[in-house]
């Protein structure tokens, strides 16, 4: 006999999920993990007492009723809202786009003063294009929200993250940029959000407790030949170009890199997270580790916090793979791989990586139940 069930490469919460479904169902597991760390992106590392998101701010979210009580029931979450502020050469807006923003921007006071004044300048942008489509990002967000909006809190920013003027970037990038006309800050529109008490790694901890785990071990140089002898299947979340040795070429990826420093100080922004939407300033976000899980006097029992700065990036190797590039070759290339991977005999490929789509944390995990069946 095999001495596991299963490999599973990966300890991110799609493997982990995995693994805890399958431990309760009785089967062997063993997890690797090539990083010298378990819980894959939603690792976080103690700096100052500090869980500091290593692999970009992590906020869990969703409306998904299963997956909110299966992770409440390994670990409580706080109350923690995101509720982002940006920052255009130092005037200060609350995201998303609500009324405080309004107010803030052109002194109206009402809904419908608001609704009017959007109206006008998405009139403005309408009339500009003379009864075509909009052809770019540009003409679409300005058809949107109308021009002060798009030049204070979108243009420049959205130039960061991709590297290009928004006149080159496609319109369906932005199909959609919802306006509240109302005084809500909470980014989110779930019924349920917050951090778990004590951090990510604590719910990582829970669904791998008791599984045998190996980090430091990379599946191509230890078992990518070799795993049919230590296990029946395999559950892979790496990237699903590298499983077929890059055969019809590398996928595109975006990714973040981040610089992190300890200020000495309880209390450097007041928020979690403020987006910097003007091109001045290199980066597009500073996260303030600390508000994601201490509230009130709690800032201040910490005389220090621990800061990171996001600067957006094109992806090399070597570098992390955040965000797939979905684009014509990148779907296309995509879809040749998946089609191998269907064929691949007693393998599963699950999660972002594996499966080349942005996941939020609460669909990975929904995901993972959902094939997790013995
Ligand atoms: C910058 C950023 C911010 C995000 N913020 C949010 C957020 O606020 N809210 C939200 O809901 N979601 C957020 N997400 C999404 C979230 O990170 C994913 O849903 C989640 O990480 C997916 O889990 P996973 O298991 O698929 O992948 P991962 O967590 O990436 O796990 C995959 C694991 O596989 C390992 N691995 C890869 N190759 C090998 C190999 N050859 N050998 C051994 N191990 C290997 C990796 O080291 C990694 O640990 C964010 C994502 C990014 C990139």
């Amino acid at each position: 006999m095999k001495p596991y069930d299963y490999l599973i490469v990966g300890s991110g919460l799609f493997g982990a999920t995995f693994a805890y479904r399958a431990r309760q169902a009785g089967k062997r597991c063993l997890v690797i993990d090539k990083r010298p760390h378990l819980g894959g992106n939603v690792y976080c590392a103690d700096i100052e007492g500090i869980h500091v998101h290593q692999y970009g701010a992590h906020i869990f979210h969703t409306s998904d009723k299963t997956v909110w009580d299966f992770v409440t029931s390994l670990v409580p979450f706080n109350r923690y809202t995101n509720s982002p502020v940006a920052n255009y050469r130092g005037e200060l807006y609350n995201l998303p786009f609500n009324m405080n923003t309004f107010a803030e921007l052109w002194g109206v006071r009402t809904p419908e003063e608001a609704k009017a004044k959007i109206d006008e300048q998405r009139a403005e942008a309408l009339a500009a294009l003379d009864g075509r489509e909009p052809a770019n990002l540009e003409e679409q967000a300005l058809c949107l929200v109308g021009k002060d909006i798009f030049c204070k809190l979108i243009k420049e920013y959205t130039e960061k993250q991709w590297g290009r003027d928004c006149k080159e970037l496609p319109a369906f990038i932005i199909r959609r940029l919802p306006v509240r006309f109302v005084f809500d800050n909470n980014y989110f529109n779930d019924a349920y959000q917050g951090i778990p008490i004590d951090g990510y790694n604590v719910l990582t901890g829970k669904l791998l407790e008791g599984i045998e785990t190996r980090t430091g071990c990379d599946f191509f140089k230890e078992y990518k030949d070799s795993w049919r002898s230590v296990a029946d299947r395999l559950v892979y979340t790496g990237p699903i170009d590298e499983y077929f040795d890059f055969r019809f070429g590398r996928l595109d990826w975006r990714t973040v890199s981040f610089r992190t420093r300890v200020e000495d100080t309880p209390n450097y922004q007041g928020n979690a997270v403020v987006n910097y939407t003007s091109r001045e300033v290199p980066y597009t976000r500073i996260i303030e580790h600390k508000h994601f899980e201490m509230f009130g006097q709690a800032v201040y029992d910490n005389p220090k916090t621990v800061i990171s700065e996001e600067y957006s990036a094109e992806y090399k190797p070597g570098m992390e793979q955040f965000y797939p590039v979905n684009d014509a070759r990148n779907n296309v290339l995509a879809e040749r791989y998946r089609a191998l991977a269907a064929e691949e005999k007693d393998v599963l490929f699950g999660g972002r990586l594996a499966e080349y789509r942005y996941y939020d944390m609460a669909p990975v995990i929904a995901r993972a139940l959902a094939v997790a069946v013995f």
